[in-house]
């Protein structure tokens, strides 16, 4: 009889696991202050006093600052707007190119589009899920003007590297932080090594406000650009005296005085959910690494921190005898999903496709691609461009986020017991032929 709840065993556990919620007291007092004051936001698009908006706004992003050791930090309504802001403020012109990864979230890659520049994509490594300071190397050409780092899943890039790169070509470097607040590499924190930085509020991310994103940065006149192009550049060009008009169009990506307060209420929150979070991991990790055919990612360097947005783990199926994806849906029907939002258990296969195969870049969609300055060899999305890229996420990744603050010790081993059934059981996901 089958043991397996993929072929009508009993499921590991029925209940579900406990949510992920952040949002408590102290936000909701945080909110009704707000509210009790009628300003729910106290931007003005034009040069003025209120130009960087209200005291909410000021105090996170001066918070946000500090707690990570940078000059300036600037809130924007989404990490897609702040890497829309991020291009438009390092000047990027149609035909410029941006060496971006093809593994994370679309917006990383397709931010240079929006002022016509080109997304170049270069390869991972195999072990930090980053960027490969080699393969960056690789896709350099005369055009390119900046390098787009993700700390994918909160690993920190190879910062060392790609910023040695960076100073020999003359390249800007922006660091998409999406999935590492507070993540660190040789002890200083993302978003303050490249020259732009730029984290996320979204409801899926460790802290958010809703929606929401920040930008950090030293250096003063990037900053003074991005709060142009956040805020209608056009009505303050003029007065401020501003001569170099390139890109100060303005959008409205500003924050409101609520998001601000929540977001004040979350940065606080923000280290101890992040140390339970790294408990958490250690404890799995120190379970599933006796299973032979995971392959757990080793610990950054020293000094570095890593932030978990999600816990990947390699899987050989060779050692396992069956292929990821039957292995994944397996421990899928082993485990209920969470209280919250979910409507199954968060695991995910491979995450995602490599950008270069989605239909905008393979129908080169859009004007930036046809423009007179593109050059047209740099524009190579043929599948096969990122190896490591393609094999992670057809064969051989997972992830899951059964590390979240809020579980406990028994959540804890619930998880471990569903690897274990399987892995005690495997037989029954063999095929009829290799089985015999
Ligand atoms: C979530 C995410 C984004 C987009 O963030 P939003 O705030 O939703 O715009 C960008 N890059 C990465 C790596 C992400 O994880």
């Amino acid at each position: 009889m089958a043991k397996l709840a993929i072929n009508g065993g009993d499921i590991t556990r029925t209940t579900l696991f406990p949510a992920y919620n952040t949002i408590g007291q102290e936000e909701k007092d945080a909110v009704m202050k707000v509210l009790e004051t009628g300003n729910l936001s106290q931007f003005l698009g034009a040069y003025h006093n209120d130009f960087l908006g209200g005291p909410n706004v000021r105090e996170f992003e001066s918070k946000w600052a500090k707690a990570l050791g940078v000059k300036h930090a600037v809130s924007v309504n989404s990490n897609t707007s702040g890497l829309f802001t991020a291009m438009g403020a390092i000047g990027i012109q149609p035909g410029d190119e941006v060496i971006v990864s093809p593994y994370s979230m679309s917006a990383s890659a397709i931010a240079p589009l929006l002022y016509g520049g080109i997304p170049v994509f270069a390869d991972i490594d195999p072990v930090t899920f980053c960027m490969a300071p080699e393969s960056i190397e690789s896709r350099i050409t005369s055009r390119t003007k900046a390098i787009l780092v993700v700390h994918i899943f909160g690993h920190p890039a190879n910062m060392d590297l790609i910023m040695a790169i960076a100073k020999k070509h003359n390249l800007i470097v922006i660091e998409d932080c999406a999935q590492a607040p507070m993540a660190k590499y040789k002890g200083k924190y993302v978003g303050t090594i490249g020259d732009l930085g730029i984290f996320s509020l979204n409801y899926h991310k460790h802290i958010h406000t809703g929606e929401g994103g920040v930008i950090t940065s030293n250096n003063d006149d990037l900053i003074d650009r991005c709060q142009m192009i956040r805020n209608h550049a056009e009505n303050v060009v003029g007065p401020k005296g501003i001569e170099d008009l390139t890109n100060m169009i303005g959008f409205n990506f500003r924050m409101t005085e609520i998001e601000c307060a929540i977001g004040i209420q979350q940065l606080a929150k923000l280290p101890d959910l992040l140390a339970e979070r790294l408990e958490n991991v250690a404890f799995l990790n120190e379970h599933l690494s006796k299973f032979s055919a995971l392959e757990l990612q080793p610990h950054p360097e020293k000094g570095s921190v890593h932030t978990y947005y999600v816990h990947p783990i390699k899987f050989n199926k060779e050692i396992a005898g069956i292929d990821r994806d039957t292995f994944v849906n397996a421990l899928k029907a082993e485990l209920p999903s969470a209280i919250l939002r979910e409507t199954a258990p968060l695991i995910g296969m491979g995450y995602v496709k490599p950008l270069y195969l989605q239909p905008i870049y393979q129908q080169r969609a859009g004007w930036a691609f046809n423009h007179p300055a593109a050059d047209q060899k740099s524009i190579n999305y043929t599948p096969g461009l990122c190896p490591i890229a393609e094999k992670m996420h057809f064969e051989v990744l997972f992830t899951h986020e059964f590390m979240r603050p809020g579980m406990s010790t028994e959540d804890l081993l619930d998880v471990v017991s569903a690897f274990q059934k399987i892995f005690d059981n495997i037989d029954e996901l063999k095929s009829v032929e290799t089985r015999a």
